[in-house]
């Protein structure tokens, strides 16, 4: 068996985007994680993200994010009695207990605060309703702090600080992908709980905007986060063919900084238009696994393709909540 742990991936979006609700449980080849696939490649929890594209009108952001989340509650969830969504550690230990049931567990995630619209009563909806994650910023300013593509990016606003406070009471974590690096500082100074970035890669072996540097990468081990390598083939190399060795490359690369218990995968998958040779969607996601076996123990293997995200989330939760 597989068991892939996937930090990240756009399929609500992608859905929504489409205007096709039901797309999710057809035999398609339109979605990179359709059920189909997602079954296939042995993918046992899936990170969902609700992404609001940044040509939505400001006041309707909110809107479209719930539209996002109807979609996985109405056509999703009740669809098909293998489909769980975790929301506490009672869900996250099944997964350890069971892992060879049918079940593809489900986390629910926002990228990018454009849908709080700048309230903390947003995101306490969003909570209720079943999100236990949330990306400051996608890649420009919004009401939390500045993302990677602003020229002269600041750190994080007042809301952005207020948004760090509520969201280690209610234990979510923290994604600082996407986020330009003085609010990368602010999130890492200021959380009290470990903070992730759930599809980055090291700025180091590819210079992308998006990739963190060593210093960043080494903050978020040091928290006992977690950072998702990501399958966008431009975050990975600047070569035109890129493959599962560039991938494995950056493992290589965040396992020589300290990363064994605090590296995953965040596929970010139905969020790229170029795939990986070999990892176009989540039915490949063998012939990545293949590959880590033939360098690292299945013990690690099965570390970075799941344990690692699972205590993450268990370090995450299993403090006392008041
Ligand atoms: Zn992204």
């Amino acid at each position: 068996m597989i068991h892939l742990f996937d930090g990240h991936c756009d399929v609500l979006y992608q859905m929504w985007r489409k205007k096709n609700y039901s797309l999710f449980f057809q035999k398609t080849k339109e979605l990179h994680c359709s059920f189909e696939r997602l079954q296939h490649g042995g993918v046992k929890v899936q990170t969902m993200a609700i992404f609001v594209p940044p040509e939505t009108p400001k006041e309707i952001r909110h809107f479209a994010a719930l539209e996002m989340l109807d979609i996985f509650h109405h056509e999703i969830l009740p669809k098909n009695p293998h489909i769980e969504l975790i929301t506490d550690l009672s869900v996250l230990e099944k997964t350890k207990r069971t892992p060879d049931d049918q079940k593809l567990y489900v986390l629910l995630a926002i990228e990018g605060a454009e849908p709080l619209q700048g309230s903390l009563t947003y995101l306490r909806t969003f909570y209720r309703l079943g999100v236990r994650s949330v990306g400051f910023t996608w890649n420009y300013r919004n009401e939390a702090g500045d993302g990677v593509r602003e020229r002269h990016p600041a750190g994080l606003s007042n809301f952005g600080f207020e948004l760090i406070e509520e969201m280690n009471r209610l234990h979510m974590a923290i994604d600082v992908s996407h986020l330009a690096e003085p609010g990368f500082w602010d999130c890492i100074g200021h959380s009290r709980l470990p903070v992730m970035a759930s599809h980055c890669n090291a700025k180091e072996l590819c210079n992308h905007p998006r990739n963190l540097t060593k210093d960043q990468l080494k903050a978020i081990f040091q928290t006992k986060g977690i950072v998702g390598i990501t399958f966008v083939p431009y975050f990975l190399s600047s070569q035109k063919e890129v493959t599962i060795t560039n991938v494995l490359h950056h493992l290589e690369y965040m396992l020589a900084l300290g990363g064994e218990d605090l590296v995953g995968f965040g596929s970010d998958f139905d969020g790229i238009d170029e795939t990986v040779v070999g990892l176009e969607h989540s039915g490949n996601i063998i012939n990545l696994r293949n590959e880590c076996l033939k360098r690292y123990s299945e013990e690690v293997v099965n570390k970075i393709f799941f344990k690692n995200w699972r205590n993450y989330y268990h370090r995450l939760w299993a403090e006392s909540r008041n």
